[in-house]
């Protein structure tokens, strides 16, 4: 299978060939048909088999296509992820997959100033990739937007909740437009993460890799 065949448009296909990707790994080509008809999706998939594109193309041609040029920029995807470190490599791939086109976005977490990232959700982004702690903290004091979020992504989501961070994410969960597409990826199943997601899918599409 090659990348045309999976209907993308052409400022992805672009950044896709300047990364020298030759053809969709397994789960891109499970996962991206589905996500592009707008289904959400359980995802079981562990890191290095590439499911951060697996998730961020689909949503950036939804987000590009739909987007409005003129006004404020209001957050319209949100990922979450268990660690900074995740955060900021999903946030970095999602600039480089979407370097042809004209969304922002931007990388929330905590143990560093939180002055830079309010100077950024003020400038006004399209996606926000954060860690649920700093994340609900910006949230609850007003500083993110929350009402026009069609795009929920919770990634690594066995590891958020060893760390603890059900609670965090289900106040977050509350707060999301009843109206948008989930997607759920996690390397594992336990009963915690298949209760979530019954929670938080609505007739997913569960794809394993
Ligand atoms: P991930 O599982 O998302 O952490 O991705 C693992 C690595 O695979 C990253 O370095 C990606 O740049 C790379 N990658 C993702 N998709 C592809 C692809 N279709 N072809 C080649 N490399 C890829």
């Amino acid at each position: 299978e090659n990348f045309q065949e999976l209907d993308l448009i052409e400022p992805l296909q672009r950044a896709i060939a300047a990364e020298n990707y030759e053809s969709p790994s397994e789960i891109q080509a499970q996962a991206i048909p589905s996500i592009l008809e707008g289904r959400d999706l359980l995802g079981c998939a562990q890191t290095g088999t590439g499911k951060t594109a697996a998730f961020s193309l689909p949503m950036l041609h939804i987000l590009s296509e739909s987007q409005n040029t003129k006004g404020r920029r209001v957050p319209r995807g949100l990922i979450l992820s268990p660690t900074r470190e995740l955060a900021a490599q999903i946030c970095s791939s999602i600039e480089t997959y979407g370097k042809f086109l004209s969304l922002r976005s931007t990388v929330i977490y905590g143990g560093v100033s939180e002055r830079p990232q309010i100077r950024d959700l003020k400038k006004g982004v399209d996606i926000i990739v954060a860690t649920p702690g700093r994340f609900l903290d910006l949230m609850s004091r007003g500083f993110i937007d929350l009402n026009a979020i069609e795009f929920f992504i919770l990634d690594e989501a066995d590891r958020m909740l060893d760390m603890g961070f059900i609670n965090d994410i289900r106040k977050i969960i509350n707060k999301l437009p009843k109206k948008r597409q989930n997607l759920l990826f996690s390397a594992t199943l336990p009963s915690s993460i298949v209760q979530l997601a019954n929670q938080m899918l609505r007739n997913p599409v569960t794809v394993e890799v």
